[in-house]
């Protein structure tokens, strides 16, 4: 018997690829296909390798209509190959916490916050110093601002401490607090022994003056988070331009203080500035010339040892907020935005700790004269920020809907 021998013969020649490229959807292909060989015992070669399809790449949702009546936005993505653009809408997109007074108002924002909490801070809701202050304590604690009426904590009020389940209440009291015309503003013995009966452990900040309380807030704070980098001072005279700078100032960990815009720097600042002067790097003033004066600026940074601080001064209190919420851009990540009415500040101050959590602006705007208009200062900052949600602090009197809906359609 022969053997049958074993005969291997190898040729190499060159291939050529031609590739279908895959589409979003669409499975692509390289087909190799071999040139001739010289060896007619060898056919053409090909090989087919499939390549997947790609699958959309879609860009970020945007926003790109509100429903202010049924509460929803609109939102669509585009694949980024131009091929697909998808919509959905989302439930819950506007939220309104309208109680039938501040107190009950700051009750709804705290719920719409938090399950539970350790800690509750209570200041007037009459006056607005004490809760001004307060608002970066409250984000330090992850707690909720309520306000207590004038004689005593009403009995939502009450209702929400338990709910919350709070061991400790920290009350924020000027004594000598007293409202925008004059009449005491003060937190009322009463308001302790409602405490009292709720058994929690009660932790009184106040002060003589408003300077010594919002010195005693900054020390808490201080002690909490840590030594304040940044520091906000504003006229004790009005709360026009400080609203919104409380969320950036709760968000930064920076205490609140007020000084007297025809006045020197008060010795209560001045005592607790210096105090802070090592770990302060940003000194913010809110307000103008007429809020702030420049000689107080000037005692301001002698006594923090610094060169210049950013003033935020807009033509009214809507363009100053815009300053603030745009200088802050990068603090206030957060895809919502926060209304409420500029001409007075319960709701915007409970609200403000909201606006921390969610890393987003309190945008201040008033139907003047009936007319829901906003500046075009506002409705390009709106456009820029583009907000997915919005939040409503106070009722159809505070944010009426037609204002709303203004904001809802500058956002878009
Ligand atoms: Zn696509």
């Amino acid at each position: 018997m022969v053997k049958r021998q074993n005969h291997k013969q190898i040729e190499t020649v060159n291939v050529t690829a031609k590739t279908t490229n895959a589409t979003c959807t669409k499975a692509g292909q390289t087909v190799y296909t071999s040139a001739a060989f010289k060896n007619t015992a060898f056919k053409v070669q090909t090989k087919t390798v499939a390549i997947k399809a790609t699958g959309h790449k879609f860009s970020a949702w945007k926003t790109t209509s509100f429903n202010v009546d049924k509460k929803t936005a609109t939102q669509t993505r585009k694949c980024t190959r131009g091929d697909k653009t998808e919509t959905q809408t989302v439930n819950n997109a506007v939220v309104r916490f309208a109680g039938s007074n501040r107190a009950e108002t700051g009750t709804l924002i705290s719920a719409g916050m938090y399950k539970t909490a350790n800690t509750v801070i209570i200041a007037t809701g009459f006056d607005f110093h004490d809760a001004l202050a307060a608002v970066p304590l409250a984000s330090a604690y992850n707690a909720p601002l309520l306000l207590a009426d004038r004689d005593n904590l009403s009995a939502k009020t009450l209702a929400e401490i338990k709910r919350l389940k709070a061991k400790n209440v920290i009350v924020v009291a000027t004594t000598n607090a007293k409202d925008l015309n004059g009449n005491d503003a003060a937190i009322k013995s009463n308001v302790y022994n409602q405490l009292k009966e709720l058994k929690v452990k009660v932790t009184k900040l106040d002060g003589k003056t408003y300077y010594e309380t919002a010195k005693k807030v900054a020390d808490a704070l201080g002690k909490k988070k840590a030594a304040p980098t940044s520091v906000f001072i504003t006229t004790d005279k009005n709360y026009a331009d400080a609203l919104s700078a409380s969320p950036v100032a709760a968000i930064l960990g920076a205490p609140i203080l007020y000084v007297d815009p025809k006045a020197s720097l008060n010795a209560t600042t001045k005592n607790y500035l210096a105090s802070i002067k090592k770990s302060v790097k940003n000194v913010y003033i809110v307000g103008g010339v007429n809020a702030v004066s420049a000689s107080v600026e000037k005692a301001i940074l002698n006594t923090l040892g610094k060169k210049s601080a950013t003033r935020f001064a807009g033509d009214n209190r809507y363009d100053t907020c815009v300053l603030i919420n745009k200088s802050f851009a990068k603090n206030l990540t957060g895809k919502s935005v926060c209304i409420a009415k500029g001409y007075n500040f319960p709701d915007a101050l409970a609200g403000g700790v909201l606006a921390a959590k969610n890393k987003a602006p309190l945008f201040l705007a008033d139907a003047i004269g009936g007319k829901a208009q906003l500046s075009k200062t506002q409705s390009s900052y709106l456009n820029s920020k583009n907000p997915s949600k919005l939040y409503i602090f106070g009722g159809e009197t505070a944010v009426p809907t037609a204002l709303v809906k203004t904001v809802a359609k500058a956002s878009v």
